[in-house]
C-alpha cells in the first residue's frame, strides 16, 4: 500500500488533489481512497488530505500517520528553519519518501531544513496564477500540483490528463498540470534524516484547574496567515475637492455632534469666510461626495453656512511680531492673506481701492445671495485681529514698489479689473453697459428698469446675477443670450435654475453681432450657433449655423455685457510673471506675492481664499524659514473604498427657499438655510449623513466583527492587531465602512 499526506490551506484544493491522485491510480486499475480532514475552516486555515493506493481492497479508514510521500501546497506551511513548528510536515514521513513542495525555490534551498530527504519542488503558485487559477493570495494549485506529483511518482503524462478528464477538469488546469510535470525539480539532500521527523507524543489534556486555562493559545495561528489587516487613513474626497483646503469632513462631523463652535473653529483654521462660502461657493466638495452613489450628496454648503452663522468664533488674536505686511486688495484672496498673516502674529495693513472692503463679494455678488450684514460680520472678525485698513487707496506700479520698501512683504490680490468688450457697432453707452458696473450700481442705488426689455450677453455668474438683478429692478423681459448651451455655462448651476424660476429666459446657441437703433428703439442682430469640436477650454466650440434663418433680430431697451474679466497688469512690475505662490522681490528684497483671481483666474471665492492663505504661508516661510505648508496627503478615498451597503439611507435635509414669485420683488436673501425645528435638528441630521470617507470614526466594526478577537483598542482611536493570532481572514477589512482597514499580502 502507498500512503500520501497532502498539506494545504482551505481554498487551495488539497482535498481535490487527493482525489485527482487517486483517480490517476484508479484509472490504472488500482484500489484507491481519498479523504480530507477539515472542519468548518475558513479560507486559509491549514488542512490535511490523505490518499491510499493498493492492489487489494482498502479497509483502513484512519488518518495516515506514516505517509510514504508528502505533498505541501503552500510554502508557508513549511517554515524557514528546522526548529520551526511548521517543518512538522515531515512527521512520520518514511525515510525514502518524497516531500513534494509548491515552492519557487529549488530543492537545494531545503537542504538544511530536511537533511537526508528526497525533495521535489515546483512553482505551482506561479504556474497556476499565470494560468488564471485563483489569485496570488489564494492560488488554486491542486491541478498544477497533480502534474508534479505524477512526474515524481513515475506516472505518465497521459495518467495526469486522464485523471483531470475523469474529474471534469480541463483548459488551464490541464496546461498548468503539464507545465508542472515538465518543470518539477527533484533532489536527495545530503545528511541524515533528523529525529524531529518522528511523531511527537500526544500532549496532556488541560484540566479545569490548569493555570493556563483561559490564556492565549500556544499555537500562534497568525503563522497561518497569507495576508494581514493594516490601517491607514485616506483623504476624504470633499477635503480633496475644497479649493480653500478646508477640513470639510472634520467640520461636518462636528456639526453632526452638535458642536457648532468646534465646527466653526475647524473652518476658521483655513477660511475666514465660512458664512460667505456657505452661501456662494459652487461646492466642489459636494460634487466629490461619495454619498451620491448611495442616495444623495451631503449638502456641505448649507452645513458651512450653518456653522458660520450659528457658531461663536474664538477670540481674535493680537499681533505679536514686529514685521509689517501690506496686502493690496480686499476681496476674498486679500482678506484671507490678511487673516492668516494676522493670526501668525504679523502687523497687517490692508490697502483697498474701493470705499468698502470685500472685493467682488460686495460689488458683484448681489445681496439676495449674500446679505451685506453677513459679509460685514466676517470682515469685522478678520479686522479684529489688529488689522489696519486704508480704503480709497489705489495702488499703482510705483506705489507697489514703494510698499515693498516700507513693509517686510507685500501680498497683491487685485482681482480682475478689466471687463471684456464686444464690438456691437456705434451704440450709445446708455444702452450697452458692463455687467460688473451694473451690479455695483444696483447695489448702491436701486435702478428703475420698469417695463424694460433687457438682453444680457454671457454665461457666467455675472450674466446670471445681472439678469436676476434686472428682474428685481423692474425689467419685465430679461433674456440671457449665450453662444453655447446651458450645459457649458460657467455660472453656478443652481443660480441658473433660480434665474429661470424667476422668469429669466435663456437663449442658447445665440451670438449677438450688431446693435442698431430704428424708429422703435434698439435692435440686436443675432447669429444662431451650433456646437462643433471641443476648443482649448475643453468645451465644444460654437460655430455659426448657415442658411436663410441663421440670423434674427431681438428688440430690447438695454444690453448688459457679461463676457468675463481679465487682470489689470499695469499694477505689476513690467515684464514680471504673475504666478500664484511665486515671490517676486521688491526694491529692498521684500517678497511680493500675487494671489487670488489676479494670479490664478480661478474665479471662485473659495479658490481665492486658498490662494490668499498660501500667500500668507509663503510670506511667513520667506521671513522666518518656518514651513507651515501641509505635507503630502494620503490617496483620496474613492467609492471603491467605501462599503456603502453598511450605511442606512437618509433623506437630504433641505434649507428653505423664498418662492420665486415673492423673491423677484426684492433683494432680500433667497435661501434661508437649514432650520432646526424642535425635536428635529436639521443641520445635525444632514451632517450625520456624512460617510467620513477614509477616516476612522471609531465605529468599532473591525473589533466587533473580528472572529478571533485579535483587534485591540488601546485608547480613543488607537487600534492594533495581534498578528500572533490573526489568520488574515479579512472580515475586519470587509466590515470597515470607510476603507481604513485593508488587507496587505505577506
Ligand atoms: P476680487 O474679489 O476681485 O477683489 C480684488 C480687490 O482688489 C477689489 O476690492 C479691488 O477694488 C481691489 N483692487 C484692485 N486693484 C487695486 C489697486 N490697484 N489698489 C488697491 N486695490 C485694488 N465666486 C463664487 O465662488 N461664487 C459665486 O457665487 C460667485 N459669483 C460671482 C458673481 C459675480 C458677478 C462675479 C464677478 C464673480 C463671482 N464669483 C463668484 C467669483 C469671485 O467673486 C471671485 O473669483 C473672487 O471674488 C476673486 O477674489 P479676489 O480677492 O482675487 O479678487
Amino acid at each position: 500500500m502507498m500512503e500520501i499526506t497532502v498539506y494545504g490551506r482551505g481554498g487551495q484544493g488539497g482535498v481535490t488533489l487527493a482525489k485527482l491522485i487517486s483517480a490517476a491510480y484508479f484509472l490504472r486499475g488500482k484500489e484507491v481512497q481519498a479523504f480530507g480532514v477539515y472542519a468548518a475552516e475558513r479560507s486559509g486555515a491549514p488542512l490535511q488530505a490523505f490518499v491510499r493506493i493498493d492492489d487489494a481492497e482498502i479497509t483502513n479508514h484512519n488518518q495516515v500517520r506514516q505517509p510514504d510521500h508528502v505533498v505541501v501546497l503552500d510554502r508557508t506551511l513549511v517554515g524557514r528553519s528546522s526548529t520551526s513548528p511548521c517543518s512538522r510536515v515531515v512527521l512520520g514521513l518514511k525515510p525514502d519518501g518524497w516531500l513534494i513542495l509548491n515552492s519557487a525555490e529549488g530543492p537545494e534551498k531545503f537542504a538544511e531544513l530536511f537533511p537526508g530527504r528526497r525533495v521535489a519542488t515546483v512553482d505551482a503558485t506561479g504556474i497556476a496564477v499565470g494560468s488564471g487559477l485563483g489569485t496570488r493570495t489564494v492560488p488554486i494549485v491542486n491541478t498544477t500540483m497533480l502534474g508534479a506529483v505524477a512526474k515524481v511518482l513515475d506516472l505518465r503524462l497521459e495518467d495526469v490528463t486522464a485523471a483531470l478528464d475523469y474529474l471534469g477538469f480541463g483548459g488551464a488546469n490541464t496546461t498548468s498540470a503539464v507545465q508542472a510535470f515538465e518543470q518539477v525539480l527533484t533532489r536527495r539532500m545530503s545528511g541524515q534524516v533528523t529525529l524531529a521527523a518522528q511523531p511527537a507524543p500526544r500532549g496532556a489534556v488541560a484540566g479545569i484547574l490548569d493555570t493556563d486555562v483561559g490564556g492565549l493559545p500556544t499555537v500562534h495561528t497568525g503563522d497561518w496567515a497569507t495576508r494581514r489587516p493594516e490601517r491607514a487613513e485616506l483623504t476624504p474626497p470633499c477635503n480633496d475637492g475644497c479649493p480653500a483646503a478646508n477640513d470639510v469632513r472634520g467640520f461636518v462631523q462636528a456639526v453632526a455632534r452638535k458642536e457648532c463652535d468646534e465646527a466653526l473653529r475647524i473652518l476658521l483654521q483655513t477660511s475666514p469666510l465660512p458664512s460667505v462660502c456657505g452661501r456662494v461657493c459652487p461646492a466642489p466638495c459636494t460634487e466629490a461626495c461619495n454619498r451620491r452613489l448611495h442616495d444623495d450628496t451631503v449638502d456641505v454648503r448649507e452645513l458651512e453656512r450653518y456653522a458660520g452663522d450659528h457658531g461663536t468664533p474664538p477670540q481674535p488674536t493680537a499681533p505679536t511680531r514686529e514685521e509689517r505686511i501690506a496686502v493690496v486688495g480686499s476681496g476674498p484672496a486679500g482678506l484671507s492673506a490678511t487673516y492668516h498673516l494676522a493670526r501668525l502674529g504679523y502687523r497687517v495693513t490692508l490697502f483697498e481701492a474701493g470705499r468698502e472692503l470685500g472685493g467682488v463679494m460686495r460689488t458683484g455678488i448681489p445681496s439676495y445671495r449674500l446679505p451685506r450684514e453677513v459679509l460685514d460680520r466676517e470682515i469685522g472678525y478678520i479686522l479684529r485681529h489688529g488689522v489696519e485698513v486704508r480704503t480709497g487707496h489705489v495702488l499703482t506700479r510705483r506705489g507697489l514698489l514703494d510698499l515693498s520698501q516700507r513693509f517686510a512683504a507685500v501680498s497683491v490680490a487685485a482681482g480682475l479689473q478689466e471687463s471684456r468688450a464686444l464690438n456691437l457697432g456705434q451704440v450709445s453707452s446708455d444702452i450697452v453697459v458692463q455687467g460688473i458696473g451694473f451690479l455695483d450700481r444696483v447695489r448702491q442705488r436701486p435702478e428703475r428698469l420698469n417695463g424694460e426689455r433687457i438682453v444680457v450677453i454671457g454665461g457666467g455668474n455675472t450674466a446670471v446675477d445681472a439678469a436676476r438683478s434686472a428682474r428685481r429692478s423692474g425689467a419685465h423681459d430679461v433674456q440671457i443670450v449665450y453662444r453655447r448651451t446651458r450645459a457649458e455655462m460657467p455660472a453656478i448651476k443652481g443660480e441658473v435654475d433660480e434665474a429661470l424660476e424667476e422668469g429669466v429666459a435663456l437663449r442658447e446657441l445665440v451670438l449677438p453681432l450688431r446693435l442698431h437703433t430704428d424708429a422703435r428703439g434698439p435692435v440686436l442682430t443675432c447669429q444662431r450657433m451650433q456646437l462643433g469640436e471641443p476648443d482649448a477650454s475643453g468645451r465644444r466650440a460654437p460655430m455659426p449655423v448657415e442658411g436663410a434663418d441663421a440670423r434674427f433680430e431681438l428688440r430690447c431697451d438695454r444690453v448688459i455685457l457679461a463676457l468675463g474679466q481679465t487682470p489689470d497688469l499695469s499694477l505689476w512690475p513690467e515684464g514680471a510673471d504673475v504666478r500664484d505662490g511665486q515671490a517676486l522681490l521688491g526694491v529692498t528684497g521684500a517678497p511680493i506675492l500675487a494671489g487670488g483671481d489676479f494670479a490664478t483666474g480661478d474665479g471662485t471665492v473659495a479658490a481665492a481664499i486658498g490662494s490668499g492663505r498660501r500667500a500668507a504661508l509663503h510670506i511667513h516661510r520667506a521671513l522666518t524659514g518656518e514651513d507651515l505648508f501641509p505635507g503630502p496627503r494620503p490617496p483620496v478615498a474613492g467609492p471603491e473604498h467605501i462599503a456603502l451597503h453598511l450605511f442606512t439611507h437618509a433623506r437630504r435635509e433641505r434649507g428653505g427657499v423664498v418662492p420665486a414669485a415673492v423673491r423677484c420683488g426684492s433683494f432680500a436673501e433667497v435661501r434661508l438655510g437649514l432650520r432646526d425645528e424642535p425635536g428635529r435638528p436639521a443641520a445635525a441630521l444632514e451632517a450625520a449623513r456624512c460617510l467620513s470617507c477614509g477616516v476612522c470614526d471609531e465605529c468599532d466594526n473591525c473589533r466587533v466583527y473580528c472572529p478571533e478577537g485579535v483587534m485591540v483598542r488601546s485608547g480613543p482611536g488607537e487600534y492594533a492587531f495581534d498578528y500572533d493570532y490573526c489568520k488574515g481572514c479579512g472580515i475586519c477589512a470587509a466590515q470597515c465602512p470607510r476603507g481604513v482597514v485593508y488587507m496587505a499580502e505577506l
